[in-house]
């Protein structure tokens, strides 16, 4: 049982925001770093960008010793170590590329306890060396990152990653902590066996990515459309999957040659471009990388944003990891596939090599990425439901809810082909169901006698082909009322709301395959543009400058932008300008050892901006208001600094007098003098201007109703005590 400073329960909170400073854990984070810190075997099950890494970086910081986290690619364990770092953690990593004296560090740090978190991969966990100094170290837990490596079900299967329960064995009796991002129930299953811990407690959260838009389009034209898209995200950061080699290299150079600064990623690049090409994206020398899946696996840059399919994926677990890089830090994230059949039918080549229980299990992949591609359904629910997790509604932010197929309404169609079901005894795939329907006579089919049954062949009565009892079977397995089952992924069964329709049935809503043969139109891609969140409430001018020094900094270091700061802490920097470095600390995702280490010099930009603008801030609550007002109070008072009559000053901005009023007192009370004498002056005789000058002198309240009272009836105008008490305030008071 490791050891755990008591006082740790109570204070996770604090060193969650002291180290890494977020205020707030993230869904089941707490809970689940509770689990591990009490000893128990924890499996965790969340989307990219959920925060997995956190659940076993914080226990690993608090408990005594140091967490051995395995993890399969040596890139993602660099970053990892970096982010650690820059946070001011001692985490380093064991592998064959460090020498002898850096071994030597590792090791010394890890005896000696100082060390936090030791990263390794599988294949040096089995060196005997590495094993043996392992067993005399103080080890408080072991996390096993990506753990669907393990299973063969998975789309990213490794073989080492099947030794690690063993090996865990070999070091001692350790907690063990799981984490993946995609998981099949099927897939969940499997790992908990492989890893013996059927016992662990299972935290699994929704897949949902709120803020990833996705979209297919057809693949037609295909460059011309990518180029178009790229240049629409200009300055943004993006990945391009391609199938091959060469299409990669082919994309990089098309986009090159178009000014888009791009860069290809591949296997077949020698190791020394390869990285040279991966720092480049990550420190944003280079807005878009053109890859094949060999990138992505643990570059956690947390700004991608879009990701583009140029190709189909094999596999929806492919696809859904892949566009998961896309918006990590919750802001926005365009997923976007293009595609066609022609595709699918080059991937299935592919496969022909495989064995039978491969290959059967390459096609069944494919065949639900090309139910993904096709269907009119909701894309989301569709991934969502592919990942075990039922969604009762649209989501209202995918292309198929935004730009809906055409509908049909269904109803006696539903009943026969749940009726199907129950009577091939739930024991079949959409396929098999759909030959029963459409009485398409092959050996399964009269195998199993399904010829005699009472459905076979009814589907014709409604005049409707193979594909539209595919399409409709496979839809209302969407909406709930036919499930797959975990074992036999294939195979459908009815759940109770199916049982429900066949009692009592009501006429449903389906939707229409889509056709990716046509081109599309201009109509179509004007109603393709993602919706945007809207108008941001940052001030863009400084957060340009804050991305700039941020990029400067990082070069100075070394190390990739997003490491010293990531956007959504620059986005609230340029909207509450903290001065301080006690205000600076209170930025979300910055915690004591940033300020320390990067602070200063964004401390001192923004004091500066905050100056030359005139921008007024609180304590904690900025009163400033938004970025636009901003710039018009600017211009206002550069307008009266050149004497500039009130009303050309709100004519130019479609001002009232009355606004500009307001943003003056505005201006004044947020103590900048103004110098109003040369308008005053015309509208307004000097003993006119002393009474009210006195008045304010000794009023009680600068209040403008009481003073109305007093000079109202005096043919004194709102105005014109308006415009005094601004001269009083600038005179007297600033
Ligand atoms: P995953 O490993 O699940 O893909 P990461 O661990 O890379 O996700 O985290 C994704 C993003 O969420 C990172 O930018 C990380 O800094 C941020 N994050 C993690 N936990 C929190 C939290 N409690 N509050 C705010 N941001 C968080
Ligand atoms: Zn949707």
């Amino acid at each position: 049982m490791m050891q755990v400073d008591q006082t740790v329960y109570t204070t996770l909170k604090e060193r969650l925001k002291e180290i890494f400073g977020y205020n707030q854990f993230r869904g089941d984070q707490e809970a689940i770093i509770h689990s591990i810190l009490s000893g128990y075997n924890t499996f965790v099950i969340m989307p990219t960008g959920a925060g997995k890494s956190l659940c076993y970086q914080l226990p690993a910081i608090v408990s005594e010793g140091t967490a051995v986290v395995i993890s399969p690619l040596i890139a993602l364990m660099k970053n990892q170590v970096d982010q650690l770092n820059a946070f001011g953690i001692n985490a380093q990593f064991l592998n064959s590329t460090l020498s002898k004296t850096e071994m030597n560090r590792v090791k010394r740090d890890t005896l000696n306890g100082t060390l936090k978190l030791l990263y390794i991969a599988p294949e040096s966990l089995t060196k005997e060396e590495n094993l043996d100094f392992l067993k005399k170290a103080n080890i408080s837990f072991v996390a096993i990152d990506e753990a669907h490596c393990i299973s063969e079900w998975g789309h990213d299967f490794r073989p080492e990653y099947r030794k690690i329960r063993g090996i865990v064995d070999n070091i001692g009796n350790l907690p063990v902590i799981a984490l993946t991002a995609t998981a099949t129930p099927k897939v969940q299953q499997d790992i908990q066996k492989n890893l013996q811990m059927e016992d662990a407690h299972l935290y699994k959260t929704s897949f949902n990515r709120k803020n990833l838009y996705y979209e297919i389009k057809p693949k037609v034209d295909a460059k011309k459309q990518l180029i178009k898209y790229v240049k629409q995200h200009k300055g943004k950061s993006g990945i391009i999957y391609c199938l091959s080699r060469k299409t990669v290299e082919e994309i990089a150079e098309l986009l090159s040659v178009n000014d888009v600064k791009a860069l290809p990623y591949h296997a077949g690049l020698d190791p020394q471009t390869r990285m040279h090409n991966q720092d480049a994206f990550l420190n944003e020398d280079v807005d878009v990388v053109c890859a094949t899946i060999a990138f992505g696996m643990g570059i956690d840059k947390p700004d991608v944003r879009f990701v583009i399919h140029y190709d189909a994926p094999k596999s929806l677990e492919g696809y859904y990891q892949e566009t998961g890089r896309a918006g990590r830090d919750g802001l926005e994230g365009n997923c976007v596939m293009f595609y066609s059949y022609d595709d699918i039918q080059k991937l299935e080549k592919f496969n022909k090599d495989k064995s039978v229980t491969e290959r059967d299990n390459a096609k069944h992949l494919l065949g639900e990425m090309v139910s993904y591609a096709n269907l009119g359904v909701c894309r989301r629910r569709q991934l969502l439901g592919y990942f075990g997790e039922y969604m009762e509604k649209d989501c209202g932010f995918c292309d198929n809810c935004v730009k809906p197929a055409p509908t049909f309404k269904v109803q006696n169609e539903v009943v026969l082909a749940l009726q199907t079901v129950l009577q091939t005894d739930q024991r079949f795939d959409v396929t098999h169901l759909s030959d029963v329907l459409t009485a398409t006579s092959n050996q399964y089919v009269t195998s199993y006698e399904h010829n005699r049954l009472d459905v076979y062949g009814k589907g014709r009565e409604f005049n409707e082909t193979a594909e539209f009892w595919c399409s409709l079977i496979k839809q209302i397995t969407i909406y709930g009322y036919l499930e797959k089952d975990v074992d036999n992924y294939g195979i459908l069964k009815l759940t109770q709301r199916g049982m429900n329709y066949i009692e009592d049935p009501y006429p449903l809503t389906l939707h229409k395959n889509h056709d990716y043969d046509h081109l599309p139109t201009d109509e179509d891609e004007d109603k393709d543009a993602a919706p945007t969140s809207g108008g941001a409430a940052y001030d863009q001018e400084l957060l340009g400058l804050l991305k700039a020094l941020r990029k400067k900094v990082a070069k100075e270091k070394n190390l990739p932008p997003y490491v010293i700061f990531q956007d959504p802490s620059m986005e609230e920097m340029a909207t509450t300008y903290p001065t301080t470095r006690e205000e600076m600390a209170q930025i979300n995702g910055v915690g004591l050892g940033k300020v320390q280490k990067f602070g200063r010099p964004f401390i001192e930009l923004i004091a500066k901006y905050v100056e030359d603008n005139d921008i007024e801030t609180a304590k904690d609550v900025v009163i400033k208001s938004t970025v636009n007002k901003s710039k018009v109070k600017i211009y206002i008072i550069q307008q009266i600094d050149r004497k500039v009559d009130l009303d050309e000053i709100a004519e130019s901005k479609s001002l009232q007098m009355e606004d500009l009023m307001e943003e003056i007192e505005h201006i004044c009370y947020s103590g900048t003098r103004l110098n109003l004498d040369y308008y005053i002056n015309q509208v307004m005789d000097e003993d006119r201007q002393d009474e009210i000058f006195d008045y304010f002198m000794q009023a009680e309240t600068d209040n403008i109703a009481v003073a109305m009272e007093q000079f109202g009836g005096d043919d004194f105008t709102e105005q014109d005590l308006r415009l005094m008490r601004i001269k009083f305030l600038s005179e007297v008071a600033n």
